[in-house]
Formats: C-alpha cells, sequence, structure tokens
C-alpha cells in the first residue's frame, strides 16, 4: 500500500513551496499549488495530511480509492482454480479430450474425478471410464495441465457453452454425450 503511495509528488510539492518560500516574489492570490489531493488510506493519510498543513498546503483526499484498491486485491486474492465454469482435461496418452462444467470449485470437481478413477467407479466420472474401459493401451489423465477454460457462475449459460466447447472438440472428445441439446440461435449468441 506505502509504494503505491504518491511520496515522490509530495516530496516534488513540499520542495516546490519551500522554493517559494525563499523566493522574494510574493505568493500568487488565488494559489492552486498550495492545493493538493491525495488517496485516502487510514493512518497514512491523515499523518501526511499534517505535514503538508503545516506546509500550508490545502489537503483534499480522493474519494473512492480506498474502495477500488480493496476490491482489487479481493479479486486477485480468488484462486482461478477454485472458480465455476466450463474445464478441459486432456488424456496424455490419446490426446482425447474431455470438457466438462461446474457450479463449484474446479479443484474440488477434478479431486472428484480423480477419486472416481482411484476407486475404479467408471460411472461417475466419463475421466474414470476412459482409463477403465481404455484397454488398447494404458492411458494417462494429464491432471495438472487440466484447466478451466471459461469462468461462468450462471448455471443455463453454464450448460449451453458446455455443449459448445464439447462441440469444438467432437472430433476428438472423450464426452460421453454432447452436452444440452443447442438451439443454433443460441450459439451464435455465445460463442
Ligand atoms: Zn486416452
Amino acid at each position: 500500500m506505502t509504494n503505491d503511495y504518491p511520496i515522490n509528488e509530495i516530496n516534488k510539492r513540499i520542495n516546490k513551496c519551500k522554493q517559494k518560500s525563499n523566493n522574494p516574489t510574493p505568493p500568487p492570490t488565488n494559489d492552486l499549488e498550495t492545493r493538493i489531493t491525495i488517496p485516502f488510506f487510514r493512518g497514512v493519510s491523515e499523518k501526511i495530511s499534517r505535514i503538508l498543513r503545516r506546509h500550508e498546503f490545502q489537503v483534499s483526499y480522493h474519494p473512492g480509492t480506498k474502495v477500488s484498491a480493496m476490491v482489487s486485491t479481493q479479486k486477485d486474492k480468488v484462486d482461478p482454480q477454485d472458480r465455476e465454469g466450463i474445464y478441459k482435461v486432456n488424456c496424455s496418452t490419446c490426446s482425447k479430450t474431455y470438457i466438462g462444467e461446474t457450479g463449484r470449485s474446479f479443484k474440488v470437481r477434478l479431486k472428484e474425478h480423480q477419486a472416481a478413477l482411484r476407486n475404479a467407479k467408471p460411472n461417475s466420472s466419463a475421466l474414470a471410464l476412459h482409463v477403465i474401459e481404455g484397454t488398447d493401451q494404458d492411458h494417462i489423465i494429464d491432471w495438472d495441465n487440466s484447466h478451466l477454460i471459461d469462468f461462468e457462475s450462471r448455471y443455463w449459460n453454464r450448460k449451453y457453452k458446455e455443449a459448445i466447447y464439447i462441440n469444438k472438440h467432437k472430433t476428438n472428445s472423450l464426452n460421453l454425450d454432447a452436452g444440452l441439446e443447442i438451439n443454433p440461435i443460441w450459439k451464435t449468441t455465445l460463442e
């Protein structure tokens, strides 16, 4: 937070002001130079404004700076892998792609796929089924490179988008079905 604080800008203003006070020229009557607007950070801004006022600056605060700083920090803290949406998992043996959607954390959903495979439950995961039934060769799922390809919290949008992504990968898909049947009109709005 303090790194973002415009200390340099404030120091520049103070120095300018000092130079002026050493200078015999009279101060301008409507002195815009002595007005300064600083972002408000509780505990920091008050101290700085006290110093500035000592140097005869008129201090005002930027409204909303703190709020926007907080919002962006909160957003950055959310692990993208913990979000909901459409995800993609590849088989590293045959390069087939699985597309899925989840309204919960993607990380949690992925663990469910892994558990289905570990516990040999092909009915609860198409990925587990692919490995278990793929007797032609040892199919190895590339869990490490699996990821969300689209964030989507709205239920029907997720269903539509999932179907669109399955359709995009249909030549090399390991999905068991094509997902939601989509009216062609929707395809153009969601693609
Ligand atoms: Zn495979």
